[in-house]
């Protein structure tokens, strides 16, 4: 089964690495995919999930969790500020933090809350125009200003552009997490999670490859 398989290769590429086994967490994307697949991979033992719209997830989750009640979500797509108190209740982690209003947003709910997710800071590394994310030169910045927000930044999340050597990327990635003292990198997907583990992902978000093509 693919799970079992996606498995061993996280666990062959922790150890090529020389990093500890269960370093990194595998974050099963399972947007847009049909129940009874979803389901397949719950009663495998999964249970961390990421899904990319906070519709969808609130449409399929609050069920699924109702009989695993141990199941987690993670958000990693593109949140809408007045989508944020629905995320804030349906993630464990937002790997979407992407602008200024966003941050904002989120910590007026964090202190009403007493309560907020993980939140992984999305940079355009590819600084790409029609690609969400804060950009390099501005990271320093934002990372400091959610922190005077008291928000719980762990760390930090790309998607490399297509035509690109998504290496290159992850190891951007990673020395910017590290020159602001941040020790998660959600980076990796079905095609490139091998390299993004090497370069020391923490959270790999893996979806058609362990659950088949997507609707
Ligand atoms: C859909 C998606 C993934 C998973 O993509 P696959 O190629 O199916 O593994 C990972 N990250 C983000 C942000 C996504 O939107």
């Amino acid at each position: 089964m693919a799970l079992a398989e996606i498995q061993d290769r996280v666990r062959a590429a922790e150890r090529a690495a020389g990093r500890p086994e269960g370093a990194v967490r595998l974050i099963a994307v399972s947007k847009m995919q049909p129940d009874a697949r979803v389901e397949a991979v719950l009663d495998q033992g999964h249970r961390l999930f990421g899904e990319n719209r906070v519709q969808e997830a609130a449409g399929k989750w609050p069920g699924f969790q109702s009989r695993f009640p141990d199941a987690r979500v993670h958000l990693i797509g593109p949140l809408q500020t007045n989508k944020a108190r629905q995320a804030m209740e349906l993630f464990a982690a937002i790997h979407s933090l992407d602008r200024p209003r966003l941050a904002q947003a989120l910590a007026r709910l964090a202190q009403e809350r007493g309560h907020c997710p993980d939140l992984f800071v999305q940079v355009n590394t590819g600084q790409e125009p029609q690609k969400a994310g804060i950009a390099p030169a501005d990271l320093d910045a934002f990372v400091r200003d959610c922190r005077t927000l008291d928000l719980p930044v762990v760390g930090l999340m790309c998607i490399p552009p297509v035509a690109d050597d998504p290496r290159r990327h992850f190891a951007l990635l990673r020395s910017m997490a590290d020159s602001n003292g941040l020790s998660g990198l959600s980076m990796g997907m079905s095609d490139d999670f091998e390299p993004a583990v090497a370069e020391g992902a923490t959270h790999i978000r893996v979806g058609s490859a362990i659950f088949g093509a997507r609707n």
